[in-house]
């Protein structure tokens, strides 16, 4: 059953790989049972990987992505192969399909060990199972066993059906093998907590729903047996009256931790979505290290803001206006100098930045955010995000982050 309303950033990834003409392609659409890849001989079809999401029963909602050969050596091979190893690298499950009558090429072995490495777990599938030379396909089949993997055959033409609900079956026992991200409020509430969420619906505010955190949390409050309370922030000390108990926990979006914080007594335990969200997709150990440079921030330093997915940004955007506003008068008012970069990706003058203020990571996987992360933490750049920028600048740490921290 496909599953269009969970968001990629919350399916588990899996990720078909293997060099080009190894029948990727043909598999991915035996997965869907459709043509939705274009399946030919010539090298290189794959140009883009290619997403479809699943709905799988143990493991929930999935996406299969079907990724260009990584041995393809056409013109824009590099290109592709660059956007297939950033999928691989960031898959909870890699599909590793190998042609049951071609010997292991030094690819194959290559991305084996860098699967290894990483310790994403993986299923060899011995693709043209019709075609295959019963000698290559036992060395084959002893190389992946050695090395651990579970395996699988699979033809196009041939038991098709057969393979692919083999195939399925093996990937929803990788269940226990597949790390899984925590949860928005994973080890914060108890069940029968009670919390209130401020959501502010300002002129950012998309029109008609809330945002992808608000809404994920709300729901694992919910998931967790919690009593969850939605007020705008102008609705929040009514709904303090209302409640007979002060409530265990409140959760604001970070721009209105001002206004939140002026209303809540000093001892209410108070968090906002993107602290959360820093908990939840980053590396959070290393946002409360890098912390420390916004104390000293560098005469003519250089601030990076990243955001992880492009969205409509409107006059007072936080990305690109209020929080470089907030960081010019909290860090510049003494004289210092500043300059600001934005951008989706890490950009290749990486190096000149003092800092990086992340956006929640919403849209993205913690995997794919860790992987930013390490990057930048491997050329010494601190990394923070939105909500623990404004957390400081609003003078709320550690109170912000105390509800994260003690779990
Ligand atoms: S910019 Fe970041 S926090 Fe905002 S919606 Fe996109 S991914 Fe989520």
């Amino acid at each position: 059953m496909s599953d269009n309303t969970t968001p990629l950033s919350e399916s588990l990834h899996i990720v078909i790989a293997g060099n080009t003409n190894a029948g990727k392609s043909s598999l991915f659409n035996a997965l869907f049972r459709n043509n939705v890849a274009v399946v030919s001989s010539a090298p290189g079809t794959t140009t883009d990987p290619v997403t479809r999401k699943i709905e799988l029963s143990n493991l929930g909602p999935c996406s299969i992505t079907d990724t260009a050969g990584l041995d393809d050596t056409t013109e824009l091979g590099a290109q592709r192969i660059k956007k297939s190893h950033s999928r691989i690298t960031t898959a909870d499950l890699v599909l590793f399909a190998t042609p049951a009558n071609i010997s292991l090429t030094e690819d194959e072995k290559t991305l084996l060990s860098e699967l290894t490495k990483s310790k994403i777990p993986l299923i060899a599938i011995f693709t043209f199972d019709d075609k295959k030379d019963s000698e290559i396909f036992k060395q084959k089949e002893n190389f992946f066993k050695n090395a651990g993997c579970k395996t699988a055959v699979f033809s196009s033409s041939k038991n098709t059906a057969e393979h692919v609900s083999k195939i399925y079956k093996l990937i929803e026992e990788s269940d226990s093998k597949i790390a899984r991200e925590l949860t928005p409020v994973e080890g914060i509430v108890r069940p029968g907590s009670t919390v209130i969420l401020v959501t502010p619906i300002d002129s950012a505010a998309p029109k008609g729903r809330l945002i992808l955190p608000q809404i994920e949390t709300l729901r694992d409050l919910l998931d967790h047996d919690c009593k969850a309370f939605v007020v705008k922030e102008n609705g929040l000390e009514s709904a303090l009256k209302i409640l007979k108990n002060p409530p265990d926990l409140v959760i604001t979006d970070s721009q209105a931790f001002a206004q939140v914080a002026k209303i809540l007594p000093p001892e209410q335990p108070l968090t906002s979505f993107s602290i959360l969200f820093a908990r939840k997709k980053g590396d959070f150990e290393y946002f409360m290290k890098s912390l420390s440079v916004l104390e000293n921030f560098p005469d003519g330093g250089k601030v990076l803001i990243m955001e992880a997915c492009a969205h409509h940004q409107k006059d007072d955007d936080i990305g690109t206006v209020k929080i470089p506003n907030i960081f010019k008068k909290k860090i510049c008012a003494g004289g210092k100098s500043v300059t600001f970069e934005w951008s989706r990706e890490i950009p290749e003058n990486i190096k000149d930045c003092t800092l990086v203020i992340h956006c929640g990571a919403c849209m993205i996987t913690q995997k794919t955010m860790l992987e930013r992360t390490s990057l930048l933490k491997s050329e010494g750049i601190p990394v923070i995000n939105y909500g623990l920028f404004l957390a400081w600048a609003n003078g709320l740490l550690p109170r912000a982050i105390e509800p994260v921290t003690k779990v």
